[in-house]
C-alpha cells in the first residue's frame, strides 16, 4: 500500500478506541483507565495508515493483555491502566504505549520481536505482533522501536518516527 500524510494522533486515538471497543465485545468485564497525552500542532508525516494502524492495534492489544493477565493474578485491588501519548524530539516523533500490566521477564526479553514468540495461550497469540511492528517501523517507515519494562510492573514501547518540523 502507500504512504498518505496522515495525523498521527488522530490515528493513535481512533485506533485506541477500536482496540478497546474490540476488547470489550470479546470481554465484557474488561475494563482499564485509558489516558492519553497527545503533542499539540502536530505535523501530517507520511505513513502507510494500514500499517501503522496494524502497529497501534498490535501495541494495544499488548497492552490489553497484560492488565488483563495481571488482574488475573492480583484480583480487584489493581487499577490496570494504559497511557498512549505522543512528543516531539529533535526530528523524531515519538508514540509511546504504556501499561502496569504484567511487564517482560528479562530473559524473554530479547526474543519478543521474533515470529511466532507469544507467552500466549493458544488460539489468542500468534507471536507476529512485534514481529510485524518491526518490520513496519524499521524498514518501511525508517523509524526504530524500543522497550523499557519491569517485570510484574510495566512495559512501555516506542515508536519513533521521522518527523520534519515545519518550515516558518
Ligand atoms: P502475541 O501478542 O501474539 O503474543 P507479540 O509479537 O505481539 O505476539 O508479542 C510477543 C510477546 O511479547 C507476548 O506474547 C508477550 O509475552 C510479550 N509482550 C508484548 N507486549 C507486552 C506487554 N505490553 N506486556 C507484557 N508482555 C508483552
Ligand atoms: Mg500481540
Amino acid at each position: 500500500s502507500e504512504k498518505r500524510l496522515v495525523n498521527v494522533n488522530a490515528l493513535a486515538e481512533e485506533y485506541l478506541q477500536v482496540a478497546y471497543q474490540g476488547k470489550r465485545i470479546k470481554d465484557k468485564l474488561f475494563n482499564a483507565k485509558l489516558t492519553t497525552e497527545f503533542t499539540p500542532d502536530l505535523n501530517e508525516i507520511e505513513v502507510v495508515p494500514q500499517e501503522l494502524g496494524q502497529v497501534l492495534l498490535n501495541l494495544y492489544n499488548n497492552a490489553f493483555d497484560a492488565v488483563n493477565e495481571k488482574t488475573r493474578q492480583q484480583g480487584n485491588a489493581y487499577q490496570p491502566q494504559v497511557w498512549v501519548s505522543t512528543y516531539l524530539e529533535k526530528n523524531k516523533l515519538k508514540l509511546v504505549v504504556k501499561d502496569n500490566g504484567t511487564g517482560i521477564p528479562a530473559e524473554i526479553l530479547n526474543k519478543i520481536y521474533q515470529p511466532f514468540f507469544t507467552t500466549k495461550p493458544a488460539g489468542q497469540g500468534t507471536g507476529l505482533g512485534l514481529f510485524l511492528t518491526y518490520d513496519i517501523i524499521t524498514k518501511g517507515h525508517g523509524g526504530e522501536v524500543n522497550v523499557r519494562t519491569e517485570a510484574g510492573s510495566y512495559t512501555e514501547f516506542m515508536i519513533s518516527l521521522p518527523y520534519s518540523p515545519p518550515i516558518s
